[in-house]
């Protein structure tokens, strides 16, 4: 029995991917999954585990290049009342994977309490924000992490706590198919100067992203000591062009896409950038976009 037998009301066959990415762009899911329930999910997880059916976990796509070929296997994303909550209990906000950041954010700063708020501005759900370790100069999120809720492949419920957990530039040791919510251990302040910090690291974060009306994504993680804009832009490659893609002339570490571009397109630019910053200055640049 295929997936979409067993879990009729929830599964569709074929979904294109696009428009759940931030680049609108990639190929279609075999299986396109939003389960109502977390007990719904675990049981699309211990089918797909019997079945041999892999999954990947869809955030807001923010992170995430969709290659233009079918995407094989299971889909999931994570959407409605189950999945996108937030709970206060003192210092600790508990917030659920697929909710989105900013909600977080917001949650946080009108309750006062403090240390998520220079994050505003940048995209995604909770999941994919803490299993991504998003953050920059300012502080990353993973700092504020008190424990995270994970679903095994076997739909087992587990918990990580903060002395389990590794986090690095832009990476966790998360691996578990699912991150089904985070708490948060933060510090009590005065709601009316988070807002003002929060102002001022938005003016900031606006400055050294693409324009608002360009999509784009980050192509690498920062190397040790520097900045992967600083190493595109010194190696001459600001508004490089690989098809409909383009190094963004705002921050050299923004692929930015034009109308018509394909995932290869983007994928081919990752690449003359990868080995023109290696050929001129000898430092090889790590991917920290998602390919799927
Ligand atoms: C314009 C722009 C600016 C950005 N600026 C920054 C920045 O300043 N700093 C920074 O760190 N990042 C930045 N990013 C990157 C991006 O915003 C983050 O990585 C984002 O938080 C990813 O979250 P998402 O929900 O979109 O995840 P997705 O892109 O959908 O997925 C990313 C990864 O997380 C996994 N995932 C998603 N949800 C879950 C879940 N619930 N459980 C388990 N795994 C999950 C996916 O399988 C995938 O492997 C920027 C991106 C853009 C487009």
């Amino acid at each position: 029995m295929t997936i979409a037998d067993q879990f009729p009301d929830i599964v569709k066959r074929g979904e294109p991917l696009a428009p759940y990415t931030h680049l609108r762009i990639g190929g279609p899911a075999e299986y396109f999954i939003q389960p109502r329930t977390v007990s719904e999910l675990a049981d699309v997880l211990r089918h797909c585990k019997k079945q041999r059916v892999p999954v990947r976990m869809l955030g807001g796509g923010y992170n995430l290049l969709v290659r233009d070929e079918p995407v094989a296997g299971a889909v999931v994303r994570l959407q409605g009342e189950a999945f996108t909550g937030l709970e206060r209990e003192g210092r600790t906000v508990r917030a659920a994977g697929g909710g989105q950041l900013f909600d977080l954010l917001a949650f946080a700063v009108r309750g006062g309490l403090g240390g998520l708020e220079t994050l505003v501005g940048i995209r995604g759900t909770v999941g994919g924000s803490v299993r991504c370790n998003v953050g920059d100069r300012t502080g990353e999120i993973g700092s504020a992490v008190r424990r995270v809720a994970v679903l095994t492949d076997d739909g087992k419920q587990e918990l990580r706590s903060r002395d389990e957990l590794n986090f690095s530039d832009h990476s966790s040791d998360l691996v578990e198919p699912v991150i089904l919510w985070v708490e948060f251990d933060l510090e009590p302040n005065d709601p009316e100067v988070l807002l003002r910090r929060m102002r001022k690291a938005w003016v900031q974060r606006q400055a050294g992203e693409p324009h608002s009306f360009q999509a784009g994504v980050r192509m690498f993680r920062n190397p040790a000591g520097g900045t992967a804009s600083s190493l595109i832009e010194r190696a001459g490659l600001a508004k490089h062009r690989c098809g409909g893609a383009e190094v963004s002339e705002r921050n050299g570490n923004y692929a930015i896409v034009h109308p018509g571009t394909t995932a290869a397109d983007v994928l081919g630019l990752i690449e003359s950038v990868r080995k023109t910053v290696r050929e001129r200055t000898g430092l090889v640049l790590e991917r920290e976009l998602n390919v799927w």
